[in-house]
């Protein structure tokens, strides 16, 4: 039997489970996916690497800050930039000189990062947690090949609207634990990683753009700019508003639900983005909390010690996620000593 079954290897996950293991403990992460990285999540397109999820990664605490710099040396990040520009209904300006502050990428893409933390966890790909039980002193947990898994503790940092079918029936007898859960909110993105003929002349000013008040585009990276010397061509990426994904959520032809995102940029920005040489769309029913609860974590030992981490816990992004992994291992260690 296991100490600590971590569900979910994205950038909380991952942390959590290199406490625990640097602890002492025996844990395994168990990961409903192939590879690793959730959200930080990258595709391999045309002989390059394009961040379809997370897109740059910003810095505001020290220990966050030190997490990076570690990351940094060893070539899996680099600054990417400080140039956010902002689009809007009155064109394109670049930022305030206060909001100049360095964000960060990974120049093999983001899951580059969750590769390296993963490297000496164990980790159960391909392997969906379906259903939890338990008796008085373990849970068990249902794969979706019908495996029972036996632990002493979850760590979940799964989005809190996927934990819920999974945890609402065992958690009856915590209702406030289950009520901050089902407080959590989630918004769709859908995303384009599009490819263009290398003779377009491709901006030298930006690299990222934040859209204000657009009602379907909301964020366009320049993607290849992190990786300048792999890529022939220019690789571009474009999200949406929650609003437009929101619509576009059922519609079974992606192309359909993605070609607003490709006409709108070539409307507000130049002409040729519109016609990419190749082009693929990726919908994120979860993508980014709405409102996170401003707690690092989530913890409750009845009917057993569960901790429930993420993003969504702390704040909204890679740094919020980073840091309610390393509280959720904080946290269940604590219980498991009680
Ligand atoms: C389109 C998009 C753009 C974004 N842009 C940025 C950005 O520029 N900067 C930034 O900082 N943040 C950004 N974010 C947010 C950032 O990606 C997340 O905050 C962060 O990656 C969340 O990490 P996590 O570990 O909390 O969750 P996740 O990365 O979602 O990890 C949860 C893991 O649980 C697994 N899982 C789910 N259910 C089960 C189950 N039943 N059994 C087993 N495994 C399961 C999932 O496959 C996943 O790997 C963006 C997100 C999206 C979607």
């Amino acid at each position: 039997m296991k100490d600590v079954i971590v569900i979910g290897a994205g950038i909380a996950g991952l942390t959590c489970a290199q406490q625990l293991k640097q602890a002492g403990l025996n844990v395994t992460i168990v990961e409903k996916s192939a590879g690793v990285g959730g959200r930080m999540a990258t595709r391999r397109l045309q002989g390059t690497w394009v961040d379809h999820g997370a897109q740059l990664i910003s810095v505001k605490s020290d220990s966050f800050g030190r997490f990076i710099n570690k990351l940094q040396e060893k070539k899996i990040v680099q600054e990417w930039t400080r140039n956010v520009y902002q689009l809007s209904a009155s064109g394109l300006r670049p930022p305030e000189a206060d909001a100049r502050h360095p964000r960060y990428c990974c120049p093999l893409g983001m899951t580059a990062i969750a590769k390296y933390l993963a490297s000496e966890l164990p980790i159960v790909n391909n392997t969906r947690i379906v259903s939890v039980s338990h008796n008085e002193s373990k849970w068990q947990l249902t794969t979706d090949r019908q495996e029972i898994l036996e632990t002493s503790a979850i760590v979940s940092t799964i989005p809190a609207p996927q934990f819920l079918p999974v945890f609402e029936e065992v958690l009856a007898a915590a209702p406030s634990f289950l009520q901050a859960v089902q407080s959590v909110k989630f918004s769709p993105s859908v995303t384009i990683m599009a490819g263009y003929n290398a003779s377009n002349s491709v901006p030298i000013e930006w690299q990222a753009i934040q859209c204000v008040d657009d009602p379907i585009l909301n964020w366009i990276s320049y993607d290849s700019s992190k990786h300048l010397d792999k890529s022939d061509q220019p690789v571009f990426v474009y999200q949406s508003s929650g609003e437009f994904a929101k619509q576009s959520m059922e519609e079974p032809d992606l192309e359909i639900a993605g070609k607003p995102l490709l006409n709108q940029v070539g409307r507000l920005l130049a002409k040729w983005l519109a016609s990419p040489e190749w082009w693929q769309v990726h919908r994120w029913r979860y993508a980014l909390a709405e409102e996170s609860l401003g707690v690092s974590c989530l913890s409750t030992s009845i009917p057993l010690a569960l901790v429930c981490a993420g993003d969504w816990c702390a704040g909204k992004n890679i740094e919020a996620a980073y840091h309610s992994g390393i509280a959720a291992a904080e946290s269940v260690i604590e219980l498991l000593k009680a």
